[in-house]
């Protein structure tokens, strides 16, 4: 004990000394600054603020550093006393650890590290400061008047990389392949040629989704030019995602899998590895999608569509550029250099420099007698010798103008456009003039410019060299760039929700990949085991299962696009989208299938493939891509009918399974103990009032151990032995006539018709309006009540030329509405003993909220199920509001792509539209003594517009365009199912301030519970008349995983020597999650965490044994395989995972 103190006392003094140093500096460089003189006083409190911002910024990196070695101190510390303390069942501790041990877990350490204050420009208080005042800039509309001397660029010469990109989104107003087969192909096959041609000419590109399709069709001599060009650095591959990322409604999931299969991709074919980031088009930016991008590997980003007045504010600031950072890390661990346009578009217009009418008519593709023209009515002139003086300086003024803006004498200027350089005609026009432009710089040396074409690479490469040389360093800025304006109040915030069908399937798809990609990855290593000889089963279709995760990753991944999973795509592109969606989930279900078929049999030698005869189905079909599932009623006999349940989760769970039987009356058994499960029969409701004769929903309560194959005995039982639930009906003036054989049902009437309806299970209890069905009020059975009021609102738009659309939220002037019908909704009560729930039935929506009577953490939560159908409207959204009484001011929070959660402040100097959100999985709002916790399973728009609300979007149905370019309305409206939690929690020791501090987490049991939301059980049936060899089920992990870490996925990586076969090794992905320790759940989560940041891998997933584990980047490169720490580990598997971090290894299972 005594040498752990020591080292406190080592670790204080290091850091007091680094303190008062850091103080001391400071002083001395004010001192410094006010010495120096300057011409013009403006300048030169200008040059001093730049300066001392310089400075600070130093300073900042000098204090980063200092918390490093701090924390680096600490861990040590944390690990000798862990070292010493007596060793209990590994590193985990029980559930019984108490509130105090709790805030020292480390995902909590984390938020309270956080909580202190943090280096770096907070995005959010930049939002506080601006006026949002929209003024008329001049030329430049949305910004200033740029003024410069001339001589600035006397000692640094301006440095100007033209780099020539071409946007090809892989669908929108045509379909992907249609796409490749007009354009996209047309550009690479020039690009091959005219690159070829000369080495000063450069391009980048960013899909690999096209660029893959195209390598299919060229033959292997153009291979190996493409090689030669990428090697050459004329061609660079920025992102190498899949696409380029809507990072708005997109899961971080799905964002890292399109990641991973562009630069598995690209290092297959091309050996290269993308080092920088282009994401021009998606509506607004994410540092989720930063994070990943580090992790991956990337050290720069450029990015694009951000709100207009951040921009000018960026600009006046000179941090267009600067370290983006993770708002939870306080180490600069995750900061990537970020570059921001500063105009309004990517286009050459707003690229040059700030005047749209001079930029013009240097994109040469704009040439008289084509088919593009400038709008600002100045044609471009081809470069002659009698212009070149007047062209070249009018187009240096635009590069000066711009360079200004930024601290370096570096100058990125973007050359291209949606589906450029389709012709070979427009890569002379661009190439020469410029190239002329350029001879004409060099030929001038007193104007100080060296200009060329580049790569985003080259330029990096560049401003880094100058940044070091002139000893600057960026600002560090956190945050994310939602919600996006592009101009007056046109708030991007539409997109959060348009087509919300597909943003459910989207995430169907998803947890249907994860859940296919974890047991096919166990099945093959179950194989490999089996067989003794490596090698699996020889009837087991493992190629062309591997074929199908192939097709599946990369149509989740092409749907991740920013014209795909946003809603902005033409009709038939959506329904292109929707089948490969569709189609994915089929194939997929085909690979889990017959996955855990071999798993299953307890004689494996019995195992037979038959595509044409599934041994195991589904208990649901989709009839057609825009078909919501339809669970397959199952007929039942007294002989008993194997049912499977797959748990894709890592964590044990008591859930209820809900199947639809023949029979009245059923009885379920545990196949293995024999044991019976509780259960209950329910109607199935054909009409709101008509129950069903022949099918009947059967629930019963299933232990699931995490990731296994459970086998249950279904079968017919005696008449009147099963629980059937007791309905109430109610409809205000009108009792409806209920139409069942089978049921208990009574009206209210007397003193009960006007007494709230209320359900309660050992947790919590609710009240709901008789009259509408709604919830009221929410009782914890710690006694905390909070009024929670569910309404139903309709949102219209505005009258006028602009009006919303796909992408833009236009709202009309009188708000939100209170829905109403003509007819009171009919609403039917269910009571039994595995579940209770109140459905309200109305025109447009049927709303379900059900409690579920389990002990575990899915009975702490209320489910909410709606079913929405709008299409009878016109220019109307649908929004479902939960008005409470938490006094949460103007805060909310709402998380980014399911990664992280990220504050919110509702501004009334913003228009209603600007204060709308995108939550892709959840949403809280809070005070000091409670938490509101909204989960989702699908991604849409969320906003709360006054103190104790949070309301969500749940359809929009809008008739016209809204002038952005997909020159449509949004009309295709379905059936749509959403689905949510909603979560109460009492918080103690939380933070003090109104609605939070800027960074805070989830609570354990929000993640739980968004984990089984998300991840629902597979339930799976044998053929019904088949003869049954003997099941056994399949548990491959002891025990479940800490609660804090997530198996994000276990995915079987390509062969590197044969294209198109899974190889032994797979990508283990785990992600440590933060989370707020001030709402502690009585009595505590049954599940264990681990208070070290070091975990034994083995130990995790024992018992299963990895032969090899290799800690790697996160789209798994090879040569960022950290293989002396690999060797290191040998034989255990030691490894650290740090909260809110997201670890990736190549492991090998044996
Ligand atoms: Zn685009």
């Amino acid at each position: 004990m005594k040498r752990s103190r020591v080292l406190v006392g080592l670790v204080g003094g290091i850091f007091c000394v680094a303190l008062m140093s850091l103080y001391r500096m400071l002083d001395l460089m004010q001192g410094a600054e006010l010495q120096h003189s300057v011409n013009s006083p403006v300048l030169q409190v200008d040059q001093e603020l730049s300066h001392l911002q310089q400075k600070i910024d130093r300073l900042e990196h000098l204090l980063s550093d200092n918390n490093r070695l701090v924390a680096t101190l600490r861990n040590s510390l944390i690990h000798r006393k862990a070292s010493w303390e007596p060793k209990r069942g590994a590193a985990n501790v029980s559930s019984d650890t108490n509130h105090s041990q709790a805030d020292e877990l480390p995902g909590c350490r984390l938020a309270g590290k956080m909580k202190d204050g943090a280096v770096g420009v907070q995005l959010l208080d930049v939002y506080d400061l601006l006026p949002f005042d929209n003024l008329d800039g001049g030329a430049w509309k949305q910004g200033f008047e740029i003024r410069y001397h001339g001589n600035e660029w006397d000692k640094q010469p301006l440095e100007i990389f033209l780099v020539p990109h071409s946007h090809n989104d892989p669908g929108w107003l045509k379909t992907f392949d249609l796409y490749y087969q007009d354009q996209t192909r047309h550009i690479l096959n020039n690009m091959l040629i005219k690159l070829s041609e000369d080495h000063r000419k450069k391009m980048i590109w960013a899909e690999v989704s096209f660029f893959s399709k195209w390598w299919n069709d060229i033959d292997d001599q153009k291979r190996e030019m493409v090689k030669r060009l990428v090697g050459a650095g004329q061609l660079e591959l920025v992102t190498g995602g899949w696409v380029m990322a809507d990072e708005a409604n997109s899961h971080y999931f799905a964002l890292l899998d399109q990641l991973i299969e562009g630069h598995q991709w690209i290092q297959r074919h091309l050996g290269v590895k993308p080092s920088s980031g282009w994401a021009v088009d998606p509506f607004g930016h994410s540092p989720s999608m930063t994070y990943l991008l580090k992790g991956a590997g990337l050290s720069n980003m450029v990015i694009q569509r951000v709100h207009y007045a951040v921009k000018k504010h960026f600009a006046q600031q000179q941090t267009l550029e600067f370290q983006w950072r993770q708002s939870w890390d306080s180490t600069p661990r995750s900061d990537i250099t970020c570059h921001m346009m500063p105009f309004y578009s990517y286009d050459v217009p707003h690229t040059c420099g700030p005047n749209p009418s001079v930029c013009c008519q240097f994109d040469f593709h704009r040439l008289p007698g084509g088919r593009v023209f400038c709008p600002w009515r100045i044609p471009p002139k081809p470069i002659t010798e009698q212009n070149i003086q007047e062209r070249a300086l009018l187009l240096l003024d635009q590069y000066r103008q711009k360079s200004r803006l930024f601290r370096s004498p570096v100058l990125l200027v973007p050359l291209g456009d949606d589906f450029r350089f389709v012709e070979s005609s427009e890569w002379d026009a661009q190439f020469h003039n410029y190239q002329k432009l350029f001879d004409y710089f060099d030929q001038h040396p007193k104007l100080h410019v060296k200009a060329q074409f580049g790569t985003l690479s080259d330029y990096f490469q560049a401003l880094q060299r100058r940044l070091s040389a002139a000893g600057t360093t960026l600002p560090t800025l956190r945050g994310d760039f939602f919600t996006y304006a592009d101009r007056d109040d046109h708030y991007w915030s539409g997109y959060f929700t348009s087509r919300p069908f597909y943003k459910h399937m989207d995430r169907m798809l998803e947890a249907t990949l994860r859940a296919t990609e974890i047991l096919f990855t166990l099945t093959l290593a179950e194989m490999r085991r089996f067989s003794g000889n490596g090698r699996v089963v020889a009837d087991f279709p493992a190629r062309e299962h591997f074929q199908r995760m192939t097709e599946g990753r990369r149509n989740l991944a092409l749907f991740q696009h920013h014209d795909a999973v946003t809603g902005t795509a033409r009709d038939p592109v959506v329904v292109d989208y929707g089948t490969r969606l569709f189609r994915s989930i089929m194939n997929l279900r085909q690979v889990l299938q017959s996955s855990a078929h071999w798993l299953l049999l307890l004689d494996k030698s019995i195992y037979h493939h038959d595509q044409s005869k599934p041994f195991l189905q589904m208990d649901d079909v989709i009839s057609a891509q825009d078909a919501l599932p339809q669970k397959t009623p199952l007929v039942l006999s007294d002989e008993p009918r194997p049912l499977i349940i797959f748990n894709p989760t890592e964590q044990l769970r008591t859930s209820v399974i809900t199947i639809v039987v023949d029979s009245l009356d059923a009885r379920v058994v545990d196949a293995e103990t024999g044991q019976p499960m509780a259960a209950q029969i329910s109607a199935v409701w054909t009409e709101p009032s008509r129950a069903s004769t022949e099918a009947f929903q059967f629930s019963f309560v299933a232990e699931l151990p995490p990731l296994s194959l459970v086998v249950y005995h279904v079968s017919k039982a005696s008449a009147g032995s099963s629980h059937r639930a007791k309905y109430i009906f109610h409809r205000r003036g009108n009792t409806p006539t209920v139409h069942t054989k089978h049921f208990q049902v009574s009206h209210l009437t007397g003193p009960d018709a006007d007494a709230p309806l209320s359900l309660s299970n050992k947790h919590l209890q609710i009240w709901s309006s008789l009259e509408t069905g709604l919830l009221q009020k929410l009782r914890l059975q710690s006694g905390l009540v909070r009024k929670v009021q569910i309404q139903f609102l309709w949102y219209g738009t505005r009258t006028g030329a602009d009006r919303s659309g796909a992408y833009l939220f236009l709202p009309g002037e009188e708000g939100a509405q209170l829905y109403s019908s003509s007819d009171p909704p009919l609403v039917r009560v269910s009571k039994g003993p595995i579940f209770s729930d109140i459905t309200s039935c109305y025109q447009h929506f049927t709303h379900t909220v059900r409690l579920l009577h389990l002990d575990g953490h899915a009975g702490r939560s209320l489910e909410i199920s709606n079913t929405v159908d709008i299409r009878s409207e016109k220019n109307r959204e649908l929004v479902m509001r939960l008005a409470s009484d938490v006094a949460n001011g103007n805060r909310f929070f709402s998380d980014l792509n399911g990664f992280q959660m990220q504050q919110r402040r509702t501004l009334a100097k913003l228009p209603l539209q600007a204060n709308f959100y995108p939550m892709s999985s959840s949403s809280f709002l809070q005070d000091s003594a409670s938490r509101l916790t909204l989960l989702s399973a699908q991604s849409q728009a969320v906003a709360s517009l006054r103190p104790g609300e949070l309301e969500v979007v749940l359809d929009r149905r809008l008739q016209q365009d809204d002038n952005r370019g997909l020159g449509q309305g949004v009309t295709d409206n379905k059936l749509t199912a959403n689905f949510f939690q909603l979560l109460l929690e009492e918080r103690r020791g939380g933070t003090q301030e109104v609605g939070g501090a800027s960074v805070d987490h989830l609570s354990l049991l929000a993640h739980l519970t968004s984990l089984s939301l998300c991840h629902p059980p597979v339930t799976m049936v044998t053929q019904s008349n088949s003869k049954l060899p003997k099941l056994h089920p399949f548990r491959p992990l002891s025990s479940s995983l800490p609660c804090d870490i997530h198996l994000l996925n276990m995915r079987t990586l390509e062969d590197a020597q044969e294209a198109g076969s899974p190889s032994q090794e797979a990508a283990l992905l785990l992600h440590r999650k933060g989370f707020d320790c001030s709402a502690a759940p009585k009595p505590a989560l049954k599940c264990t965490w681990s208070v070290h940041e070091e975990v034994n891998l083995d130990d995790l997933f024992s018992p299963l044994q990895f032969r090899s584990v290799r800690h790697s980047g996160l789209t798994l490169l090879r040569e960022d395989d950290h293989d002396e720490s690999a060797r290191q580990q040998q034989p255990s598997h030691m490894t650290r995972l740090r909260p809110m971090e997201i670890s990736a290894f190549r492991v090998e299972i044996d």
